[in-house]
């Protein structure tokens, strides 16, 4: 095998220019237009193949076919930006007021684009092909899926994919890895509770929705204390609740938002149905109608335990075995990565990529702080291990 590692250290410095260029110019979910014609072009530069996805304006598909036969592995990534005002004080910090890469997806993104790099350049060693998945719109939960309705799996069948996460609690220089349950499903709902308005001195002639709102809450906090089973984590939370005008004036309707997490996929079905079935009868009983849709649902992350030892090898081979970390708790945050393993038959791990950097205190504040720094060291562990992981799993 070539020495990938000397190239990836040559092209440091440019893959901390890039990661400058995206932070600087950082973009909303399905607004990440500059983003995806600059991937694009450099890509082709490089001699990547670039996919075309009808119908989808933002996101990159591109393939490296490798000289010889074997399986499809994909590399996913994510691309977009948070609306957020930074509040870094970086010099490159970002230039559209109220966007900002505080998630650290301008550190995916460069990696992901590296490692591309080198591994075209090691085609020829390579059995098997790799997917590069530049993802749009992971911050609103649907870029997953609309990358995939537009084909970016179509004609074939990848056998897993591995990308990785910015942790901000993780030391720089580690690689945060895991099998089994690491991240929770997350699906958001809609509530709407029509009942029929008028005064407030005459509730009789009324179905008032703000009571029968209160009773669907109550109600809503036995799907997970008494649907779930205990053993398995889950949460459901109703974060907004909107209805009324004036303190004498029942209204008509009221409307909440809230999303629930869990791990556990038949578990979640049972409590999706659950919430349906609360919802109509509960507001039903009190003369109410009540409705609820689920604007956005992703699976949760069950990292597969034979991709997660071969991402810990690739960390051991790549970096050095001090630079491992296993992760000792799951979390109830969420990622659309999700999506992409279901789609390769749940063979699939996001390793984490450690990025609190003890001498610079604002690194360790947290994904989605506008104060958090994201150090342009990350990107000299990430890029090893993608390369690393992909080298062995496309190795003969
Ligand atoms: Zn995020
Ligand atoms: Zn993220």
């Amino acid at each position: 095998m070539e020495n990938w590692k000397g190239w990836l250290e040559n092209w440091y410095e440019e893959q901390v220019e890039v990661r400058h260029r995206l932070h600087r110019n950082p973009e909303l979910p399905y607004e990440e237009r500059e983003t995806t014609r600059f991937l694009k072009e450099q890509l082709t530069a490089w001699g990547i193949q670039v996919e075309e996805l009808p119908g989808l304006e933002t996101g990159v598909s591109a393939v490296i076919e490798g000289a010889h036969p074997g399986p499809m592995l994909v590399l996913r990534e994510d691309i977009d930006a948070l609306p957020i005002l930074e509040n870094t004080g970086l010099d490159f910090a970002s230039q559209r007021s109220g966007v900002c890469h505080a998630c650290g997806h301008d550190v995916h993104t460069a990696a992901l684009l590296y490692a591309a790099r080198a591994l075209n350049a090691l085609r020829g060693e390579l059995h098997g092909s790799v997917k590069l998945i530049f993802q749009c719109a992971e911050e609103v939960g649907s870029g997953a899926y609309k990358m995939l309705e537009a084909g970016a799996l179509r004609d074939c069948q990848p056998q897993a994919v591995v990308g990785f996460h910015c942790a901000p609690l993780l030391e720089l220089g580690k690689i945060g890895v895991r099998r089994g349950p690491s991240n929770a499903s997350f699906d958001i709902f809609t509530w709407t509770i029509t009942g029929r308005g008028g005064h407030g001195a005459y509730p009789q002639r009324c179905v008032d929705p703000v009571v029968v709102s209160a009773h669907l809450i109550t109600q809503l906090q036995t799907v997970v204390s008494r649907f779930n089973n205990p053993t398995h984590p889950a949460v459901l939370t109703v974060g907004e609740i909107h209805g009324g005008t004036a303190p004498n004036i029942i209204p008509d309707q009221v409307t909440m938002r809230g999303a629930m997490r869990a791990f556990d996929e038949g578990l979640r079905q049972e409590m999706l149905k659950q919430i349906g079935q609360i919802t109509r009868d509960c507001c039903a009983a009190l003369g109410a109608k009540g409705e609820v849709t689920r604007d956005v649902g992703i699976p949760s992350i069950i990292s597969d335990p034979e991709i997660a030892d071969g991402v810990a090898r690739a960390v051991e081979e790549s970096l050095g075995q001090e630079h491992l970390h296993w992760v000792p708790e799951p979390s109830m945050g969420s990622d659309d990565f999700s999506v992409w393993m279901e789609a390769c038959g749940g063979r699939g791990v996001q390793f984490q990529v450690g990025t609190h950097d003890p001498a610079c205190p604002n690194s360790g504040l947290g994904i989605h702080v506008a104060e958090n720094i994201f150090p342009d060291e990350a990107l000299r562990y990430a890029a090893p291990v993608l390369v690393q992981f992909a080298v062995d799993y496309l190795g003969k």
